[in-house]
């Protein structure tokens, strides 16, 4: 049998207590004081992730205003920046013309070939 010294650590979750151990492994007081911050952890993690939703959603959402019932249309960057929309807000990449294309959900994002500062929105349908 080996002996391992007690250790006094400070508790993981933030809490500022002390406790005794002689394990390796051991980060938090209790169970209880684990699962505290496990839960604070996924909840941080389910908030950042909510909060890029919303950024898509609203720039989709501008999109699909300018567009109307329109499936493509060409536009200058400024334009849409003016609008309100994060033009480096993606999801995917959707295969076109020989090319992968930036894609927020259902509208690809193809940048002109004679002028950078224009691109088209084209809306992707499955017909
Ligand atoms: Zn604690």
């Amino acid at each position: 049998m080996s002996y391992r010294e007690m250790n006094t650590l400070e508790c993981k979750c933030g809490c500022g207590e002390m406790f005794q151990t002689r394990k390796t492994n051991k980060e938090f007081l209790n169970l209880k004081h684990q699962k505290d911050h496990n839960n604070l952890v996924q909840n941080e993690k389910y908030r950042s992730l909510n909060e890029m939703e919303s950024r898509h959603r609203k720039t989709h959402d501008i999109y699909k205003k300018i567009m109307g019932k329109k499936s493509q249309m060409r536009l200058s960057r400024e334009f849409l920046r003016g609008a309100g929309a994060e033009l480096g807000l993606i999801s995917n990449y959707t295969p076109f013309e020989g090319k992968q294309h930036p894609t927020l959900h259902d509208v690809m994002i193809i940048t002109d070939k004679e002028d950078n500062n224009y691109l088209t929105l084209k809306k992707i349908t499955n017909e």
